[in-house]
């Protein structure tokens, strides 16, 4: 499958990725802060022992940042050291650049065709969905439903798969490692149902114990709902074989690729996902869009979910008819510009070589993990192998919060909670902790920036 055509509309669609930034990006200093030269230097107190990757793999970040504006930023005077990419990725200038085309040249409603605008709006609002079907390798651009992000089309499912399939006495099987977006909807649907929520544990290193899960799973269990890399933990599970086991009871899979989308390739055939959904904004592309991919004959079985316009085949007081899938399932009108920002990310995203960029977060992920070893009292929660680039960990004396808070004084983005995912934080006896999650354009430098704040924090200074 390939994108369409859309030349008509070329402005929406900026080139594969440079690494060559026509325009060289300036740092954008906001007025109240001192610019970066001015800073106080974050020297490291012990300087990182090993050399932080650099263009390893065939991947140079360098070409990655130079299309991110916020990256060049400051904030309280430090250059910026962005690490809660897990909660939202920063933006390429296409994908800023495709929405203020779509706004400046191109706006308009979709699917009611009367204008050249309408009609150009909805070529690229359809090219935006095969670009979702093609990158996840979908076997075509009607099997993906957009959605405002990834709760939304887990609701989705929830509501309308789920209401129509799970009875009393079913069972679905969910990983205790779960963000809430992945608990909740099914917590919700069981309960109306009266069917029953099933915690899958994990073990020590933060992976799903896959004994349990087989023991877990029978022909009671109507669904597995689980992530493809867990957003607390890293932990990336084996879901093709989970799912590989789970049909053999008949069970259904929904994967939560929230997290993984932006750091490896995905194939939704190849994994088996039965129903695989992620949020745009993860992903370099808007908040607001996301995308549910389901397989063609569950959609085409499922009910629909809100009424309302664009959803609909023919409306009469004695009863209404609705139009085919995905349509149907996307009431209303759609995020339209979203969707240009996301064809956008998309294209960005893929115009790199994933494999590369995968070795280079590993190499990153490597590094991270020896460099915040020397960091006295630092424990980081999971170590599954294969893990994504996420590193949560708590500090011994310093609430996680307050950690955020002096990072952040140092220019240095992380985050601090329960991240939403409760279960997995209580597996390891703690309701809170500080997560620094990378992505393609953070480099060494970053790790380096993030360790030596640490460990000025150990020293007590302020
Ligand atoms: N699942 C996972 C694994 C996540 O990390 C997140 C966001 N942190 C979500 C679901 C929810 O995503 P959104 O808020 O974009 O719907």
């Amino acid at each position: 499958m390939t994108i369409p055509d859309v030349r008509v509309y070329e402005h929406l669609m900026p080139a594969p990725p440079t690494g060559q930034s026509p325009v060289p990006v300036q740092a954008n200093p906001r007025a109240y802060e001192r610019p970066a030269a001015q800073a106080a230097p974050a020297t490291p107190a012990t300087a990182p022992q090993s050399t932080p990757p650099r263009g390893a793999g065939g991947f140079d970040p360098e070409a990655a940042r130079r299309d991110v504006p916020v990256l060049h930023r400051t904030v309280n005077g430090h250059p910026l050291v962005w690490l809660d990419n897990g909660a939202t990725t920063q933006k390429p200038r296409q994908v800023v650049e495709a929405l203020a085309a779509y706004y400046s040249a191109a706006n308009s409603n979709i699917h009611r065709g009367a204008h050249t605008m309408a009609r150009e709006a909805t070529e690229t609002y359809e090219a935006g969905r095969a670009a979702v079907a093609d990158f996840l390798g979908a076997e075509s651009p009607d099997t993906v439903v957009f959605t405002r992000g990834t709760t939304e089309a887990i609701n989705l499912v929830a509501q309308t798969w789920g209401r129509a399939n799970i009875g009393p006495g079913d069972e679905i099987l969910v990983p205790r490692l779960e963000h809430h977006s992945n608990i909740v909807p099914w917590q919700l649907l069981a309960k109306e149902k009266r069917a029953r929520l099933i915690p899958v544990p994990l073990l020590a290193d933060g992976s799903i114990d896959q004994a349990a899960f087989a023991d877990l799973l029978s022909f009671r269990t109507q669904l597995v709902a689980v992530s493809q890399a867990s957003n607390v933990l890293g932990t990336v599970p084996p879901v093709k074989q989970m799912a590989a086991l789970a049909h053999r009871y008949g069970a259904k899979v929904l994967v939560d690729g929230a997290q993984a989308v932006a750091h490896f390739p995905v194939d939704v055939r190849e994994l088996g996902a039965d129903f695989y959904v992620f949020s745009g904004h993860k992903l370099f592309a808007p908040t607001g869009i996301g995308a549910l991919y389901g397989r063609p004959e569950l959609l085409e079985g499922m009910p629909p979910w809100q009424g309302g316009g664009n959803m609909i085949d023919q409306v009469d007081f004695t009863g209404s008819t609705y139009a085919p899938v995905p349509h149907r399932f996307e009431a209303g009108t759609g995020h339209i510009s979203g969707v240009a920002g996301l064809l956008s990310a998309i294209n960005w995203l893929t115009g790199f070589d994933r494999e590369a960029v995968a070795a280079y977060e590993q190499g990153l992920l490597a590094y991270a993990e020896q460099a915040l070893g020397a960091v006295p009292g630092l424990e980081i929660l999971g170590s599954a192998p294969g893990r994504i680039a996420v590193l949560t960990f708590t500090l011994a004396g310093h609430d996680p919060a307050d950690i955020a808070h002096r990072l952040d004084r140092d220019g240095i983005a992380v985050r601090a909670g329960h991240h939403c995912a409760q279960p997995s934080l209580r597996h390891y006896g703690v309701e809170s902790a500080a997560r620094a999650s990378l992505a393609l354009y953070n480099t060494g430098e970053d790790v380096d920036r993030l360790v030596a704040s640490l460990l000025r924090m150990t020293q007590g200074a302020t």
